[in-house]
Formats: structure tokens, C-alpha cells, sequence
């Protein structure tokens, strides 16, 4: 097995007693998180999961969420991890469409209303003992898929990456090329499992440096505070939204941040002011740009230019390539725009059952577009400049415009609407929709909203919603979003 699932028992080859994990107070050495992994692994195995299954996970980040990511490789399964944000028709839309052998809870989630076979987070420590015992054994190699991650898409319609062992390896590659991580790494996990910047950007290069991961069930920024100064934190990823709440504390000024040596942030633009607030503190971010079909890295800005390079996103990770595309299809100049096209081996093979979409997004060379903007500076860093995609960042959430559309369409008293981006201090961007009320509906602003609270996952609701009498089109009746937020935003 040259797969990812491997990796716990090659690691506790080397260095059994280290700590891997350190969740609720209690540490999980590496020989222990391979024997679980080996154990729950017998366990799926025993209830009927095969190779090629899905096995879907949702929960807060927790050794159990780590232990299935690994046991599922281990067998040649495919890890689906769910975002917790979701809302119930939201999460049966993604398991409908992954069709998972089994889905497992983690704490806090009953998976009412959700299809398909579950083990419950009660349930979870007898699937660990409850397989035959001794080491599994199944040919795993690096083109196979190793995990599936739903990202919505200019459709409104979820769709699921499929990201290979060699993907998730090579990344890690990458950043260790960058980022001279070591065994002593104390890394804090708190941005979710399920998006692939924590997974892949923390908790995997760690494992496979021996170093030890801190897995926090979510964010919080006093919590934030107290690990780093106790527990000596060394590395950390968040998005820029994450960054900013920790230079708005009262306890920002104050706190000892002498042990973090690397941060990493990316998963949306990095504002120059929170780069600026960290600088004068010591501290430099390494930016990363990527995307979930890239498993994740593309650009890294490392230590070398942080400080003279700041704002942009950097030059393409070693083992990748990025080019900058004209709308004409020559290869843009410095100075001039072009979508970003990436290659390399941490470049997604397509989206689960999806051949028109994946042949939307890649080339039969695999270079894949990533619908983002770029400008290459006489030096090659690239700034991300724009978005040629509708979708809006909001704390490191995607938001799909079509996906809150087409749920706004359901309610009675909408006869046209569109969502926007609006520039936010805290989240980067939130959303704004427009909606042309149906003559003679009563609707109020409230009560749309009340009509997708349940629908849509929290984060995706519009932070504003404003009526209006009319909606700019072009001749052919096509929606113009440039107009709309020039007017609203
Ligand atoms: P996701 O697939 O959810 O991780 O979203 C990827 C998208 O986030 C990219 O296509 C970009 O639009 C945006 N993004 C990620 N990192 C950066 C960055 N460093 N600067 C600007 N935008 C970014
Ligand atoms: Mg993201």
C-alpha cells in the first residue's frame, strides 16, 4: 500500500511513542493511531466496505475524523468528509450523489433526515474493536482516489473532486519544499478537516514529518490564544477572516506568539493591512494560493519573499506549473491579467461522476482552469487580482450565487433575484441579494430570509437583501453582475 492509508504504520516504524494527535486533553501516540486506523479499518471491512466504496464522515475535527481519513486508504476506500455547515437538504443533495457504503457521526450529529447506513459517534469505539484482527493489506497505488471533496459549482449543483494518494502526497511534497517542517512541529488544527487546506496543508505534512497535530473542533479565538502560548504552537493555517478575529482581541496585544514559526493563510485574498498587523508583530505569512481541485497548493509566497513580495500569492509550488491565459489564449505578459491554469501531479484527475464539468476544467494536457485571475509581475510572483467565476469567499467559505438563487426562486413572492459579493471587514466578502418582488406579493425582506434559513447552510444566507424594481439584462435577457455591483455593491 503506497497509499496515504500507510502512512500511520510507516510513521510508527520510525517513531512509535511520539505523540500524533492531541484532542480533549488526552495524546494519541503514533502507534496508537496506527493501531486504530488497522482497527476500524477491519471494522468498515467487516461491515462490507470494499475498495472503491465511499466512506463519509461528519463531524467537528476529532481523532475519529483523522482515524477514518486513514482507514479508508488503508482499504482503497474513498473518504468523504462533510462540511458540518450544511444544511440537512444541502447534506442529502452531497450523500445522494456519493452514495457512501456507510456515512459515520461524529459528536453532535445524529444524522436525522440523512440516507444511507450510519454508525453513530456512540457506536464508533466497537467498529475500532470490532474487526478481525491483524494488518490489512490491500493494494493501494498513488493514482488512486484517496478522498472526495464537494465544492459547489457555477451550477448551484455541488460537485465532488476527486482527489488520488498521489495528489495528497505531492502536495505535501510541495509545501515541505517551501516549509522546513520537522518532528518537533507542534501544528494547531482548528480550521475544519473537511475543506482541503486544514487536511492538507496541516494535519498530513505534519503526520508525515512525525510532528504532532492539535485537533480543535472549531475555531474560537481565546481557545486560539491559550494553545499557542501552552502548548508552544509552531504551525498554523487560516484563512485571512481567522487571522483578522486574533488582531481584534483584547488579548492580541499581549500574548506571547514567540513559538509559531510558520503561517500559513490563504483559501481567499490576504488584505495588505492584516499582513501589516502581523509584521509588526514578527510575524510573516506564507501565502498560499489554491483550490480544492488542487489539492490544494498552486502558488506559495515562502519565507525568502514574504516581506518584499507581500500581496501577492507568490511563484508556482516546485513540483507544479501555473500559467497566466489572455482571453485571446496567448500566454499573458507581466504586468497583464490571465485565468490561472495549473499543472502538476497535485492536479485533480475530474469531478466525481462528472465527465462535462471535469472536461470544462481540464485540458486533455491536465493543465486545469481555475476560473481566477492573475498578474505576473517581471519576477513571475503572481497577485490574484480578480474572479472570472460567480462564486463569493466569505471566511473561507465559498458561497455559489446560483446555489442561493435557485433557492430563493422556490418562494412564492420572488419574480427575480441575484446575489452579489459586498466587500466585509470581518469575512472578506458577505452576500447581498436583489430580489424584484412578483406584483402584488407582500413578501418582507424577513421573510425571504426566514425561507432559506434551513435550506441553506447558515454561511451562504445574505447578510443583506434588498428589493428592487428591476434587474440589468443584456439584449439576450442574460443577467449582468458587473452592473448590479457597481449600483449595490
Ligand atoms: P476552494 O476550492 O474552496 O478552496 O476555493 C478556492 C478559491 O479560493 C480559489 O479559486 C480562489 O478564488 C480563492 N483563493 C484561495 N487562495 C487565495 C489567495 N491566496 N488569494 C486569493 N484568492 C484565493
Ligand atoms: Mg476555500
Amino acid at each position: 500500500n503506497q497509499g496515504i492509508g500507510s502512512w500511520p504504520a510507516r510513521r510508527a516504524r520510525m517513531t512509535p511513542g511520539r505523540v500524533a494527535l492531541s484532542a480533549r486533553g488526552r495524546d494519541h501516540t503514533y502507534a496508537e493511531l496506527r493501531d486504530r486506523t488497522q482497527g476500524l479499518a477491519a471494522g468498515l471491512a467487516a461491515m462490507g466496505v470494499r475498495r472503491g466504496d465511499r466512506v463519509a464522515y461528519l463531524g467537528p475535527n476529532s481523532p475519529a475524523l483523522v482515524e477514518t481519513f486513514f482507514a479508508a486508504g488503508l482499504l482503497g476506500a474513498v473518504f468523504v468528509p462533510l462540511n458540518t455547515r450544511l444544511a440537512v437538504p444541502e447534506l442529502r443533495f452531497v450523500l445522494e450523489d456519493a452514495e457512501p457504503a456507510v456515512l459515520l457521526l461524529g459528536d453532535g450529529h445524529d444524522g436525522a433526515g440523512l440516507p444511507g447506513r450510519h454508525v453513530r459517534a456512540e457506536a464508533y469505539e466497537d467498529l475500532v474493536a470490532g474487526g478481525p484482527p491483524g494488518p490489512i493489506d490491500e493494494p493501494v497505488g498513488l493514482d488512486d482516489v484517496c478522498l472526495i471533496m464537494y465544492t459547489s459549482g457555477t451550477t448551484g449543483r455541488p460537485k465532488g473532486a476527486m482527489l488520488t494518494h498521489g495528489n495528497l502526497t505531492w502536495n505535501a511534497v510541495n509545501l515541505l519544499v517551501d516549509v522546513p517542517l520537522g518532528p518537533d512541529e507542534v501544528t494547531l488544527v482548528s480550521a475544519p478537516l473537511f475543506h482541503i487546506a486544514a487536511l492538507a496543508q496541516t494535519l498530513v505534512p505534519t503526520v508525515l514529518k512525525g510532528g504532532r497535530c492539535l485537533l480543535e473542533p472549531s475555531f474560537d479565538v481565546e481557545r486560539t490564544f491559550e494553545l499557542i502560548e501552552r502548548e508552544r504552537v509552531t504551525v498554523m493555517f487560516g484563512v485571512p477572516s481567522m487571522f483578522g478575529f486574533l488582531t481584534r482581541s483584547p488579548r492580541w496585544a499581549g500574548a506571547d506568539l514567540s513559538s509559531l514559526r510558520h503561517l500559513l493563510c490563504g483559501g481567499a485574498p490576504v488584505p495588505l493591512p492584516l499582513i501589516r498587523a502581523y509584521q509588526e508583530r514578527g510575524l510573516t505569512f506564507l501565502q498560499g494560493y489554491g483550490m480544492t481541485e488542487t489539492a490544494p497548493g498552486a502558488l506559495f509566497l515562502g519565507a525568502e519573499h514574504s516581506v518584499d513580495k507581500a500581496g501577492t500569492a507568490g511563484v508556482p509550488c516546485f513540483f507544479s506549473d501555473v500559467r497566466l491565459v489572455a482571453p485571446d489564449g496567448s500566454l499573458a505578459a507581466p504586468g497583464e491579467p490571465g485565468e490561472v491554469y495549473v499543472q502538476g501531479p497535485n492536479v485533480m484527475p475530474g469531478y466525481w461522476r462528472r465527465p462535462e464539468e471535469s472536461a470544462q476544467v481540464l485540458d486533455g494536457d491536465g493543465w486545469f482552469r481555475s476560473g481566477d485571475v492573475g498578474v505576473a509581475d517581471e519576477d513571475g510572483f503572481v497577485r490574484i487580482s480578480d474572479r472570472i467565476k460567480d462564486v463569493i469567499i466569505s471566511g473561507g467559505e465559498n458561497i455559489y450565487p446560483a446555489e442561493v438563487e435557485s433557492v430563493l426562486y422556490g418562494h412564492p413572492a420572488v419574480a427575480e433575484c441575484a446575489v452579489i459579493g459586498v466587500p466585509d471587514e470581518r469575512w472578506g466578502e458577505v452576500g447581498k441579494a436583489l430580489v424584484v418582488p412578483r406584483p402584488g406579493a407582500a413578501a418582507e425582506p424577513e421573510e425571504l430570509i426566514k425561507h432559506l434559513d434551513g435550506r441553506l447552510a447558515r454561511y451562504k444566507i445574505p447578510k443583506y437583501l434588498q428589493f428592487v424594481p428591476e434587474l440589468p439584462k443584456n439584449a439576450a435577457g442574460k443577467l449582468l453582475k458587473a452592473p448590479l455591483r457597481k449600483m449595490y455593491g
